[in-house]
């Protein structure tokens, strides 16, 4: 277990990006969102392969295929993937013990690489690569994990009938003048649960249980759906206010369907907490797996994906913000402006995930 840090540690960061419109999960590049547990080699590169790296992924971006596709063509290495949600892959690593084909895993949530680290899944990786190229606040400090993205969980509401001045913080979705307005996701979904993390680790469990019921008593529907489908449901007016992460706004804003652009462009988005402790940020990061076969090109496999190539992808194809220093966000998110971070050291979203669960269950929170 790595040394709780002081605040200097995890020290405050500015994220370009003001009035978002950035998404994530654009099109799902084989077939199922977060379903599918299928291999399969990216294709390029395997006539001369220098060998295989098994990548474990959660993510489910267009991107990503083409960024694998550019790592084989570069160093011969052939990519295999297993997509599927997180917990279902590090069940999945848990069972095969030593005997596992895993050699790295990829989450979109710092919590599930908390949670592998915590299992004794992943190992630690001295890399001055890495360390040059990923801030000591967003990696794991002996090197279980590194952050690859970040994202932030935001506010977006009907322009015509919210003012963003009325909602500035997490803490205002729970007040009585919301009732019937607020659309969010269930509370399986992991970015849900570190969201709920960071506001116990922040208030402490009982003001979260407080604030979970009054964001119930407020809920438009039962929660269900995908974060697009939060702000799709705004614009059909079921809600007027819901919570999504920033690259899920910028890919229904650069949405070639003109109905996700029109949804988009009825939405303002607030970055909440500017006057407090900053917004939710979260990262979407990669381990290398402790049984892994192939070490040395699970460390390359990384590296390339914290390299500033690799980095300016994310950016520009999937509307993330980058870990790496020198790399800026595209310029969509640019156009949003500076906003201020949330603090908080990623280990605690996933150290406080089990009270998160609690506290939805306790609220009600489907
Ligand atoms: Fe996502």
């Amino acid at each position: 277990m790595y040394a709780r840090t002081s605040q200097g540690f995890f020290s405050c960061f500015l994220i370009r990006g003001w009035s978002l419109w950035a998404a994530c999960c654009g099109l799902l590049w084989t077939s199922g969102c977060q379903k599918q547990d299928t291999p399969s080699a990216t294709g390029a590169g395997l006539g001369k392969a220098a060998g295989v790296v098994k990548v474990y992924t959660h993510r489910h971006y267009p991107t990503d295929k083409a960024l694998f596709a550019r790592f084989e063509k570069e160093t011969g290495i052939r990519v295999e993937v297993v997509q599927n949600a997180a917990d279902a892959l590090i069940k999945r690593i848990e069972l095969q013990g030593k005997n596992t084909d895993a050699d790295v895993l990829i989450t979109v949530d710092a919590g599930r690489l908390v949670r592998a680290q915590q299992k004794g899944l992943l190992q630690p990786i001295r890399s001055k690569v890495l360390e040059a190229q990923i801030p000591a606040h967003l990696r794991d400090p002996k090197g279980h994990w590194f952050g690859l993205t970040r994202r932030a969980r935001v506010i977006v509401y009907a322009k015509d009938r919210v003012k963003a001045a009325d909602l500035p913080t997490y803490e205002s979705l729970a007040e009585a003048r919301w009732k019937g307005k607020i659309l969010i996701r269930s509370s399986n979904n992991i970015y849900n649960q570190s969201l709920m993390a960071s506001i116990i680790a922040h208030h402490g469990k009982e003001k979260a249980l407080a604030w979970a019921k009054g964001v119930v008593t407020n809920m438009a529907r039962n929660p269900k759906g995908s974060d697009r489908g939060q702000m799709k449901a705004i614009a059909g007016g079921e809600g007027d206010i819901a919570v999504v992460n920033t690259y899920y706004i910028g890919l229904m804003q650069t949405s070639k369907s003109e109905k996700d652009r029109k949804v988009a462009s009825m939405l303002g988005v607030i970055f909440p907490n500017q006057g407090d402790r900053g917004a939710h940020v979260n990262i979407s990061g990669a381990g290398v797996v402790r049984h892994a076969r192939n070490k040395s090109h699970a460390v390359q496999f990384i590296e390339y994906l914290s390299s500033p190539a690799a980095q300016q992808m994310f950016a520009e194809a999937n509307h993330e913000y980058p870990v790496h220093p020198s790399v800026q966000p595209s310029k969509l998110v640019s156009s949003w402006g500076d906003f201020r971070a949330d603090t908080i050291h990623l280990f605690q979203l996933g150290d406080k995930n089990s009270q998160a669960v609690e506290v939805f269950d306790q609220a009600g929170w489907r």
